[in-house]
């Protein structure tokens, strides 16, 4: 007899409690769909982890990251969402129902999964970086470059994205200046060449941020040569950092489709490649990394996974 055998069904099992999950939430439990969400850290997801939000619609003051998290998980849990503080271990599909094992070592059943476990930016992991996050530092130049007017910034990357974010700093900032371990660049040569003509941008080469310094932000950074070793320390007021995200799709691997870089692949109905299986957010490839978006694709794979449902009694 399967361990399911007499546990509840539910209609959707949300994996992640970001904006895309909560959102998702909100919309199946509204259409009276049995929802279970499970979240491992806490509601709201990166968002949580950062202070203010200007570009949230609906908040013309902006709103404070951890207090649009609580009130997305409060919205959700108003329609009877159920939000289980577990981590998910395992996906699988058994005797036409999915299967689910919690960090509890809880077995949960449902007819539809929404996969929104989000990315996780790579960090430099040095000291203070954690502690500073949101006060100088910071990983998205999009939520965070209106905060740095006329400032003097760092971007740490030597990617497309390292360029194109440090290019948009350039609207707010004094100074940026690219910080790149190696001697070349590995963006495209059309990002090189506007951002090596743009006057507010510089370069630092063959360096590695060693530590960076500040106690309410950021005041300093010591850069150190990886060729001779040389410290030298910088005066700056943000540490923008570009060297990646990673998505953390690890349970789904083998069991949807997953990109080179391990993001679901899903149709324009964010299906994923196992039918009744849907992402929405950061996990998804092409995803746009912001909140509003996050939440939009949770409602459109609530929508796709209420149609599924139906459609299959
Ligand atoms: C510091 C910072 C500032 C930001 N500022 C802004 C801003 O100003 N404006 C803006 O629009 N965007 C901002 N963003 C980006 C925004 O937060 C993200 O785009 C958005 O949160 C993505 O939502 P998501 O639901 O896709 O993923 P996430 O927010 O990453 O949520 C995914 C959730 O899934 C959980 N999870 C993962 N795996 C499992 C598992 N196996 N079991 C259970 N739970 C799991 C994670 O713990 C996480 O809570 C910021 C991000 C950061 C880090």
């Amino acid at each position: 007899m399967s361990e399911l055998s007499g546990k509840k069904t539910y209609d959707v099992m949300i994996i992640g409690g970001g904006g895309a999950g909560l959102t998702a939430a909100l919309y199946t439990s509204r259409a009276k769909l049995s929802t279970v969400l499970f979240e491992k850290l806490v509601p709201g997801g990166q968002i949580a982890s950062t202070d203010l939000v200007e570009n949230y619609p609906g908040f013309p003051e902006g709103v404070l990251g951890p207090e649009v998290a609580q009130k997305m998980e409060a919205q959700a849990a108003r329609y009877g969402a159920e939000i289980i503080y577990e981590e998910v271990l395992e996906l699988s599909k058994r005797e036409g129902r999915f299967e689910i094992k919690s960090s509890a070592g809880t077995s949960y059943a449902g007819r539809a999964v929404i996969l929104a476990m989000g990315a996780s930016f790579r960090t430099l992991g040095v000291p203070l970086e954690k502690q500073l996050t949101g006060k100088g530092v910071s990983y998205c130049a999009t939520c965070d470059g209106a905060f740095f007017k006329g400032k003097k910034i760092i971007a740490v990357g030597g990617g497309d994205s390292a360029l194109q974010e440090g290019l948009f700093l350039t609207r707010f900032a004094e100074q940026v200046t690219i910080v790149h371990r190696r001697d070349a660049l590995r963006a495209s040569p059309i990002l090189q060449e506007r951002a090596k003509k743009n006057p507010k941008i510089s370069f630092i080469w063959d360096a590695v941020v060693d530590k960076i310094e500040g106690e309410k932000s950021v005041t300093h950074v010591l850069l150190k040569n990886v060729k001779t070793g040389a410290v030298q320390k910088v005066p700056v007021d943000g540490v923008f950092i570009f060297i990646g995200h990673d998505p953390n799709s690890g349970l789904a691997r083998g069991f949807v489709k997953l990109n080179e870089k391990g993001y679901v692949v899903t149709d324009a109905n964010l299906a994923a490649s196992v039918p009744g299986v849907f992402a929405a957010g950061e996990v998804r490839e092409g995803a746009v990394r912001q909140l509003v978006s996050a939440c939009g694709e949770g409602c459109a794979a609530a929508l796709a996974a209420q149609a599924y449902l139906e459609g299959h009694h």
